[in-house]
């Protein structure tokens, strides 16, 4: 056993600007990587340019990290880093401005291109990184992670390396404010699915539980009235809480089949992230459930509740797969599921007919 979350977090309200002065370690030029939008609206790159202000701290903004990274903008972000010679990277954004700095980190130090960005053994080295999240939901600012898409394939892969810890994540939950309520809740269901895969990874370990129960017990009690009065900070204090225990679950136990399953879902349907696990997440869990030695059982005595009631739960938050699998898809998509990564601590040996029948049950 063992717990290693490397990552200084400074967590609530003001952090930036209430710690800004730790910045100041990390060199005189920053490179900012942001979306389009997010960044400005939620009111963290505005805190973030006058922290750098104030401490005379040249920047470079890369604002082109599309949702789902695609791996062609980490070349081109990593080529614009070579040319401005920065000292650390500063990520702001949801996931995918996150994820995508990690993997612009490890190209530009590492010399690495598109083709060899997922090969551990090339990892040598990194740019300090600080990540700034604006959702509740992928935990990326305290997890090793990144994942990346490739336009040309269609296929959606993560990788990790410990290299890609953030030195330090300003987590502010008023950054949150601005998501509506299908990024609200689309990102606090991949949040769920982390702690979920908690469980059930087979990576799973009793000291992680702590974190896991209270994170789904947030989600639980706390999503609901977040979405029915977004600019409560107290609810969006909760929301971003279980989604940073789920990056710290994730970070050890990693994610699951179910994170893989929905992989395709999203580059072929187009269903965000979190949408991609939450329309497996009933069918997951009861495909898992024989093979969990009765864990699932104490999460449901902590929650005071049974399976069904949770079940009615997630039906009231409306996730739909509006769409129909298709024997193309299956035959097409498949074979990538199969080898992923997260297949090796995936609680259940998983064949292709499992696999097509998970699919299929979305039909239904
Ligand atoms: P995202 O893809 O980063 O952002 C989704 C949308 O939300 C974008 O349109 C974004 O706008 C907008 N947005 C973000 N924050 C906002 C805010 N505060 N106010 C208004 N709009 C906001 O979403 P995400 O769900 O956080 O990230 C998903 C990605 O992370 C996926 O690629 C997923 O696979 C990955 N992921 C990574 C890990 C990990 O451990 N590294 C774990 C799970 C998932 P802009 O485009 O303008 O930014
Ligand atoms: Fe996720």
């Amino acid at each position: 056993m063992y717990f290693n979350i490397p990552v200084k977090i400074h967590f609530g309200k003001n952090s930036i600007k209430e710690n800004k002065k730790e910045l100041s370690s990390f060199g005189k030029k920053a490179f900012i990587v942001t979306g389009k939008h997010s960044a400005k609206k939620s009111g963290a790159l505005d805190d973030l340019l006058e922290a750098l202000n104030t401490l005379s701290i040249e920047f470079i903004l890369f604002n082109e990290i599309t949702e789902n990274p695609n791996i062609s903008s980490i070349e081109k972000g990593s080529l614009i880093l070579k040319q401005n010679n920065c000292d650390f990277i500063i990520a702001i954004g949801g996931g995918s401005p996150l994820d995508a700095a990690k993997a612009i980190s490890l190209m530009y130090a590492n010399n690495l291109n598109k083709n060899n960005i997922f090969d551990n053994s090339l990892h040598k080295s990194a740019l300090p990184l600080i990540a700034i999240p604006t959702t509740s939901g992928t935990g990326s600012e305290v997890t090793p992670y990144s994942v990346l898409t490739n336009n040309e394939t269609q296929i959606k892969a993560g990788f990790g390396s410990p290299l890609m810890f953030p030195k330090i994540s300003f987590i502010d939950p008023k950054y949150t404010i601005s998501a509506n309520k299908h990024i609200t809740r689309d990102t606090a269901v991949d949040a769920l699915s982390h702690l979920l895969e908690g469980i059930y990874s087979l990576n799973h370990a009793d000291f992680l539980q702590p974190l896991i129960f209270k994170g789904i017990e947030l989600i639980y009690n706390y999503l609901l009235p977040c979405l029915e009065e977004p600019d409560n900070y107290q609810f969006r204090e909760n929301l971003m809480l279980a989604s940073t225990y789920g990056g710290m679950v994730i970070a050890h136990s990693s994610t699951t089949l179910q994170h893989s399953i929905g992989y395709p879902l999203t580059t072929v349907y187009g269903l965000s992230h979190g949408m991609a696990n939450g329309v497996v997440m009933k069918n997951m869990m009861n495909f898992y459930e024989p093979h969990l030695d009765n864990r699932l059982n104490k999460l449901f005595e902590y929650l005071r509740i049974n399976k069904q009631d949770f079940f009615n739960w997630l039906d009231k938050l409306d996730l739909k797969f509006e769409h129909h699998i298709t024997e193309e898809f299956l035959t097409a998509r498949i074979p990538e599921v199969l080898n992923s990564r997260n297949m090796a601590i995936t609680p259940v040996k998983v064949n292709e007919e499992q696999l097509k029948k998970l699919y299929l049950q979305l039909n239904h």
